[in-house]
C-alpha cells in the first residue's frame, strides 16, 4: 500500500515528466514553424526562379525586350483583338545597319551596347501600347496596334529611320548605324502571324537590297520578285555542275600606247531557258547564299587556265583581272586556292590582279584586310573595282595594299553631259596619282570620253570604245589583230 508520501512524491514525477513532455511538444512545435517556414521561403524561392526562367525564356536578357517567342505569343493576342474589333494593326521587320561592322570594328562589348542603345531609343518613339521585340542578333520586331491605315504605319517607320540615322554616343565613341524597316499590314498582307512575319520579312530584305536606311511595304509585286529570286537562287545551285557558266574578257588598254595591259574576265550565265543571266542580276544572291564561293573558284581556275594558254601562245604581255566578292575572301582557304592556280597554271602572282569594289571594301574591311595583305605579300595585285561609288576616303584606302583604282562607269558617262565642270574624275585621277595610284577609266564608249580622259592624264581605260567583252574565240583574234 502506498503511503500519502508515495502518493506525492508520484505525483510529482508525473508532473515532471509532463512538464518534460510540454516541453518537448514545445520544442518539436518550434521545429515544425521553423520547417514551415523554411519550406514556405523555398516555395517563395522557388516561384521567384521559375519567374526568372519564365523571363529569360520570354525576353531578351541584353535589351530586357520580349524575345521571338514571347513576340510571337504577343502578335496572336493582337491579331485575335484586331479582328475581334475589326481593327488593323502592323508588324515592322527592323535590321541595324552595318552592325556587322560595329563588331567587327570595335568589338562586341560596343556592339552590345549599341543593341541596348538602339532599343532604348525604338521604346521612345513607340506609344506604350505597341510592342518592340528583339527577335535575333541585330534583328528586331514591332506590332503597332490601334492603327487606322497604313500610311499611319508608314508615318511611324520613317521616324524610326530618321532617328536611327542620328549618332549613338558610346563611351568615348561616336556610333552612326541606321535601319532598314519591312512592313507587313492586317488584313492586308495576311490574316495570321505566321504570314504576316514572313510578308514583313520580304519587305525588310527589298528595303535592305534598295540600300538601307529606308522602309518599304510588303505588296504582291514584291512577292512576285522574291519567288522569282528564289527559283533563281534553286537554279543557281546546279548551274556550275551543269555547266552552264562561261566566261569572256575584256581588254584593258594603255591610252599613251594603246596597247592592250590586261584583260577582265566577266562571268556569263547561259541559263537553258531563260537565256542570258546578267552577273548583276545573280552575282548578288550567289554571295548572299555563299554559292559565290565554288563560282569564284571556278572563275578563277578557268580564267587562270586559259590566260596561261594565251600566254604561252601569244607571249602575251599583260595581266589578267577577277572580280573577288568578299564572301571569297572571308573563306579560309581563299589564299591557298590562290597559290595553288598560281602554281599550277605557272602564273606570275604580279600579272593576276583581283578586283574588288569599293562598296566591299568599305562594308567588309575588318574581314578581309589581312588576306589582302598575305596576297599582296606574294607579289599579287589590287584594285578597287567601281570607285565612287562607296563613298570611302582615299586616304584611308592608302593604307591598303591597292595598286589601282577603276573609276566607275556612271561617272564617265557624265562626261558627255558635264563636259565642263566634271570635277570629280579630274580630282580623282589626280589625287591617286599622288598616292602613286593607277587609274582606269571604266565603261568608256565615246570618243569624247575618251578625250576627256587622254586630257587629264588619265593612264588607262576599258569600255565599249574599244571592245566590248570579248569570248576566247573573239579575244583570240583581238589579240591576233593586235600583233599586226
Ligand atoms: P564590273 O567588274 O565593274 O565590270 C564591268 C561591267 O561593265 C561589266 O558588266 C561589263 O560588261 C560592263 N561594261 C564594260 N564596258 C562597258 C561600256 O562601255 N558600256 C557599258 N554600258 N557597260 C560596259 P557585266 O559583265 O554585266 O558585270 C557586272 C558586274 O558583275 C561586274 O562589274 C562585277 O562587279 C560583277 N561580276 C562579273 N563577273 C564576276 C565574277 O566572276 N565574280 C564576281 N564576284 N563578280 C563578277
Ligand atoms: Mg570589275
Ligand atoms: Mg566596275
Amino acid at each position: 500500500m502506498k503511503t500519502k508520501h508515495g502518493v506525492e512524491q508520484l505525483l510529482s514525477d508525473k508532473t515532471h515528466e509532463l512538464e518534460r513532455v510540454y516541453a518537448e511538444l514545445a520544442r518539436y512545435k518550434e521545429m515544425l514553424q521553423n520547417t514551415e517556414d523554411q519550406v514556405k521561403e523555398a516555395v517563395q524561392e522557388l516561384k521567384t526562379l521559375e519567374d526568372e526562367l519564365k523571363k529569360l525564356s520570354n525576353f531578351d536578357p541584353l535589351t530586357n525586350l520580349p524575345n521571338r517567342v514571347q513576340f510571337e505569343t504577343d502578335l496572336k493576342r493582337e491579331i485575335a483583338r484586331a479582328k475581334r474589333y475589326e481593327r488593323k494593326l502592323a508588324v515592322l521587320y527592323l535590321d541595324v545597319d552595318f552592325f556587322k561592322k560595329i563588331n567587327d570594328n570595335y568589338g562586341h562589348h560596343f556592339g552590345d551596347l549599341l543593341l541596348q542603345r538602339f532599343s532604348a531609343r525604338l521604346l521612345k518613339l513607340l506609344r506604350t501600347e505597341d510592342t518592340a521585340a528583339r527577335l535575333s542578333g541585330d534583328e528586331f520586331a514591332v506590332i503597332l496596334t490601334e492603327i487606322d491605315s497604313a500610311h499611319d504605319a508608314g508615318i511611324v517607320a520613317h521616324r524610326i529611320v530618321e532617328k536611327m540615322c542620328e549618332p549613338f554616343q558610346i563611351e568615348e565613341r561616336t556610333l552612326i548605324v541606321g535601319v532598314s524597316i519591312g512592313l507587313a499590314c492586317y488584313p492586308e498582307a495576311g490574316e495570321d502571324p505566321e504570314i504576316l512575319n514572313k510578308h514583313a520579312d520580304i519587305a525588310l530584305h527589298s528595303a535592305k537590297t534598295l540600300g538601307r536606311g529606308n522602309y518599304q511595304f510588303f505588296t504582291r509585286n514584291l512577292q512576285v520578285q522574291h519567288n522569282h529570286r528564289l527559283e533563281i537562287e534553286a537554279e543557281l545551285h546546279f548551274a556550275l555542275e551543269r555547266k552552264e557558266f562561261f566566261l569572256v574578257y575584256q581588254p584593258r588598254i594603255d591610252l599613251q600606247t594603246g596597247e592592250m595591259v590586261g584583260m577582265e574576265v566577266l562571268l556569263r550565265w547561259q541559263h537553258p531557258k531563260r537565256g542570258l543571266i546578267s552577273p548583276a542580276e545573280f552575282i548578288p544572291i550567289a554571295e548572299e547564299t555563299g554559292l559565290i564561293v565554288p563560282i569564284g573558284t571556278w572563275v578563277l581556275n578557268t580564267a587562270c587556265r586559259q590566260f596561261a594558254a594565251w600566254r604561252e601562245i601569244n607571249n602575251l604581255n599583260c595581266s589578267l583581272a577577277v572580280n573577288v566578292s568578299p564572301r571569297q575572301f572571308q573563306h579560309r582557304n581563299f589564299t591557298d586556292i590562290v597559290i595553288r592556280i598560281l602554281k599550277e597554271t605557272k602564273i606570275p602572282p604580279s600579272v593576276l590582279e583581283l578586283e574588288i569594289t569599293e562598296t566591299a571594301i568599305v562594308g567588309f574591311l575588318g574581314q578581309i584586310e589581312d588576306v589582302l595583305f598575305q596576297l599582296r605579300h606574294l607579289g599579287v595585285q589590287f584594285s578597287i573595282d567601281d570607285f565612287g561609288t562607296g563613298y570611302s576616303s582615299l586616304s584611308r584606302l592608302k593604307e591598303l595594299p591597292i595598286q589601282s583604282i577603276k573609276i566607275d562607269r556612271s561617272f564617265v558617262n557624265d562626261i558627255d553631259v558635264k563636259i565642263n565642270d566634271n570635277v570629280i574624275i579630274k580630282s580623282t585621277i589626280d589625287l591617286a596619282k599622288d598616292m602613286g595610284l593607277n587609274v582606269v577609266a571604266e565603261g568608256v564608249e565615246t570618243e569624247l570620253q575618251l578625250q576627256f580622259l587622254m586630257n587629264n592624264e588619265c593612264p588607262q581605260a576599258q569600255g565599249y570604245y574599244y571592245s566590248k567583252p570579248l569570248t576566247p574565240e573573239q579575244m583570240e583574234k583581238f589579240i591576233e589583230a593586235k600583233k599586226k
